[in-house]
């Protein structure tokens, strides 16, 4: 069985200046994944290890360096499915915790498959996750953008997707874009497989609001039978067609990785007015597939045996 491992870091109009960072983010996570599952440990650490990278790394939008609410605070969603067991955890409109993944995984084991806001915070904390300040996951960068937004010097791009649409926002002289949310596929030596995923969610989302990241179907689903799913993008249009599910459903009917991610995109493409993201996929035989309807999606993946691939 080849243990195989595969990251993105969101699928939108990457600007050029950021094609770099980008790269450099999801190999660095891509090789701090891998150097786990290579001496045996399990998909859940890889995955929980690739995207813990991702969200301390401010180029991302998950964890440090998110993307701002209306209100100009950070809310952060993220989620765990294991394949083999089908357990699934979720923890969303978090403001005060640095690695919402962790969180997500210590719901695997339940009692709750999903907590939100402050009840999701008070677990972490019975569960020694400890708090931090919301204002410690803003960069500049982005309390930056926010501010321009308020001002009404900038609208967020068409790939951004935030409410009000931008085709009926006032015409502004910049557009701000942003889907970096992250994820990771891990399958190890015991042929499990693992799905995880991480979000700042869309630049300047209403307060509350929950996109497709940690709702299961819809941002990632793992079966160690079949595959695993993970997807990224405009969340509400995601939801629309459960994503991850139609991925894994034509994996069912015996599609290839890359026919099934591709017949995904194709269905959010065509059913969604505007629908847009891309996703990852991988098979329990260590096959990857990825497909994307935006401009470009971060992404790298290394399978036993093969050279780590990476690309924008
Ligand atoms: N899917 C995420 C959301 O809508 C955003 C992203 O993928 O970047 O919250």
């Amino acid at each position: 069985m080849p243990i195989a491992l595969i990251v993105h870091g969101g699928a939108w109009a990457i600007p050029d200046d950021q094609v770099e960072p980008h790269q450099a983010g999801c190999r660095a996570a891509l090789a701090a994944g891998w150097d786990l599952l290579s001496r045996g440990a399990s998909a859940l650490d890889a995955c929980e290890a690739a995207v813990r990278l991702m969200e301390d790394d401010p180029i991302f939008d998950a964890g440090t360096g998110s993307v701002l609410t209306s209100d100009g605070t950070v809310e952060l969603d993220a989620a765990l499915m294991d394949g083999r067991s089908l357990r699934y955890g979720a923890a969303a409109n978090l403001r005060h915790i640095r690695n919402p993944i962790s969180l997500a995984r210590k719901l695997l084991v339940g009692p709750a498959t999903m907590l939100v806001a402050e009840g999701a915070e008070q677990f972490a904390v019975a569960h020694g996750i400890p708090l931090i300040e919301n204002s410690e996951l803003i960069v500049e960068r982005e309390r930056a953008l926010w501010e321009e937004w308020k001002a009404g010097r900038i609208a967020p791009s068409p790939e951004s997707h935030t409410s009000p649409p931008p085709a009926e926002s006032p015409p502004v002289a910049t557009t701000v874009g942003g889907h970096d949310t992250v994820g990771a596929i891990a399958l190890d030596q015991s042929g499990n497989l693992v799905a995880a995923n991480s979000t700042g969610g869309t630049p300047f989302k209403l307060p509350g609001r929950i996109g497709d990241t940690p709702m299961v179907g819809c941002g990632l689903y793992a079966d160690a039978r079949v595959g695993a799913v993970v997807c990224t993008g405009w969340g509400e249009s995601i939801v629309r067609v459960a994503l991850a599910r139609r991925a894994i459903e034509m994996l069912e009917r015996g599609a290839s990785p890359q026919t099934a991610a591709e017949a995904a995109i194709r269905v959010l493409s065509h059913q969604v007015s505007g629908g847009s993201g891309g996703c990852i996929v991988l098979t329990p035989g260590g096959q990857i597939g990825l497909s994307w309807n935006t401009r470009r999606m971060a992404y790298a993946y290394q399978v036993e045996g093969v050279q780590p691939t990476w690309g924008v």
